[in-house]
């Protein structure tokens, strides 16, 4: 089985994309996540460009990776400048790594251009900077930066830059399509071309723009490429860098080439989810092979056929990837959807079809009501043990008040009372926040930490407002939904009512009770 290398930048291009940032401490956890799962290479930065970048590679330097080679960004030396007494190649070495990624113009237009020097000055610049590291004793991977619009514009000349790396001791070049711009066929022709003239290992780096970095970077490993870069999750500039969460399973189980190792495949669903939670970014549901609609099955045609063998709407067993089957519920269900969510929160079957349909008008009368099931897999299973199952409620409202002050010229004050039975025990708690929701789940709290005290770990990490009939004003229905998490696992929850307070209780509560049901079974 043929090898491709798996070449990682979600740290230096993937976060120049739009609202990612990472601290240095957070790189060194990508970092090191990509290292065990045997990425062959992670690039930490451009230390020449930012201190940041340059804290990364002083602390990685403490670990002992396993497999993933560290390498350092950096462009060739600047025009008219000894390459040893250039600023950006000193960085370079100052960080301390064994791979240098030194990238250079392939695009005459950019030579004479953007950098304003002589289209030889530019050979011996990229012929020195790879030389010169070389000769430091580090491996050099060349980006060739605009290669496929450079080759469009002057072929001849694109190809001597290539030849200038290779002359310099490259041990990769990488084509690069900067812009974007280009398409699979464009990219795959290129590709044998190069590979006809050059002895030295390819590889590509594809940007987003016409939505073609996956597929661009596949023509190009089938056109003879060995490296392939790009970032988790598609992050970097404009509309970012080419998917590894969606060309590692491509090459894997679509083209049978060697990546990384099948277990690590596993954990690439929890990988992707990893780095958009350093990244600050919600994870993008609809992602293929990771998002978490990616095998999420709605139509009730659908799911009666993945009922009965799930390759009929499935291209791929999602574990293979680390994902998971979800059978969402909704006004679109029919009895599949019901009897397959049954099956998987292991109730019994055998209930008689009378009940089983009950149960699935009483969801469609609460999805007329405005509820929705689809984020709130939570309050849905709570729906169903109360149905079902003589389900006991770890705690019982009695009341519940909640007082909002607002005086000119001091801020706004929110507390909440409430009075709840738990087992025998009546509780009776009082609780301020810095608003009428935070109030209420204060006390909630409250209330049931003597009893329950693992309800310490459950974090509110997501709160949703949606007005439902905006022509109804300040009257109208709202549904609020709410994600929990208690550092293992998240869960959604939904209320609805006309009054936004009694909406987020009933969410709140949800969330609560859920959380202490899942805890039970463990
Ligand atoms: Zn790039």
């Amino acid at each position: 089985m043929a090898v491709v290398e798996i070449y990682d930048t979600t740290l230096r291009d993937g976060s120049q994309g739009e609202g990612v940032s990472f601290s240095a401490e957070d790189k060194v956890k990508i970092a090191l996540r990509l290292d065990k799962m045997g990425f062959h290479f992670v690039e930490g930065g451009w230390p020449g460009s930012n201190p940041k970048d340059m804290a990364f590679f002083q602390r990685i330097k403490n670990y002992r990776l396993s497999c993933a080679r560290i390498a350092a960004f950096g462009s060739t030396r600047k025009p008219g400048v000894p390459v040893q007494e250039d600023a950006n190649i000193r960085c370079l070495l100052a960080a301390g790594v064994s791979t240098a990624t030194i990238f250079g113009k392939s695009w005459d237009l950019h030579v004479t251009r953007a950098l304003g020097t002589t289209l030889e000055e530019n050979l011996a610049m990229i012929e020195d900077t790879v030389g010169y590291l070389k000769s430091r004793g580090l491996m050099v991977i060349y980006d060739a930066e605009h290669f496929f619009d450079g080759f469009k514009a002057n072929a001849e000349y694109a190809l001597a830059t290539l030849k200038a790396a290779v002359r310099g001791g490259a041990d990769r070049v990488v084509l690069c399509d900067t812009n974007g711009g280009s398409l699979p066929e464009e990219i795959a022709a290129i590709v044998r071309r190069v590979r006809d003239e050059l002895p030295t290992a390819l590889g590509i780096h594809c940007h987003n723009d016409c939505e073609l970095a996956v597929a661009n970077s596949l023509a190009a490993v089938q056109a003879g490429v060995t490296h392939v870069q790009g970032t988790i999750n598609g992050y970097g500039e404009r509309c970012g860098n080419a998917n590894l969460c969606s060309i590692i399973p491509n090459l894997t189980f679509k083209y049978g080439y060697e990546t990384i190792p099948r277990s690590s495949l596993a954990q690439l669903t929890e990988l992707s989810r990893y780095v958009s939670e350093l990244a600050n970014l919600h994870p993008n549901t609809h992602q293929p092979y990771v998002g978490a609609s990616a095998f999420a099955h709605k139509g009730g045609v659908h799911v009666s056929a993945i009922l009965k063998d799930p390759r009929t709407y499935e291209h791929i067993d999602p574990a293979l990837v680390g994902n998971r089957r979800r059978v969402l519920v909704s006004e679109l269900s029919g009895l599949s959807n019901l009897l397959y969510k049954l099956k998987e929160l292991n109730f019994n079957l055998d209930a008689s079809q009378e009940d089983t349909r009950r149960f699935l008008e009483e969801i469609k009368e609460l999805e007329n009501q405005g509820y929705v099931f689809e984020g709130a897999e939570g309050s849905f299973e709570l729906l169903l043990r109360r149905a079902y199952h003589n389900y006991r409620p770890p705690f019982k409202l009695e009341s519940l008040r909640v007082i909002i002050e607002l005086k000119e010229n001091s801020p706004v004050y929110s507390e909440a009372i409430i009075k709840m039975t738990v087992g025998d025990e009546v509780v009776h708690t009082a609780a301020e926040g810095n608003g009428p929701v935070n109030a209420l789940d204060n006390a909630l709290r409250k209330a049931l930490e003597i009893f329950y005290p693992d309800i310490r770990r459950m974090q509110l990490t997501d709160y949703k407002v949606r007005v439902l009939d905006e022509k109804d004003g300040t009257g109208a229905v709202v549904r609020v939904l709410i994600e929990t998490g208690d550092g293992e696992r998240s869960w959604g929850t939904v209320g609805v009512s006309t009054n936004i307070i009694e909406a987020s209780w009933q969410a709140l509560a949800d969330s609560i009770a859920y959380g202490l049901l899942k805890n039970n079974e463990k």
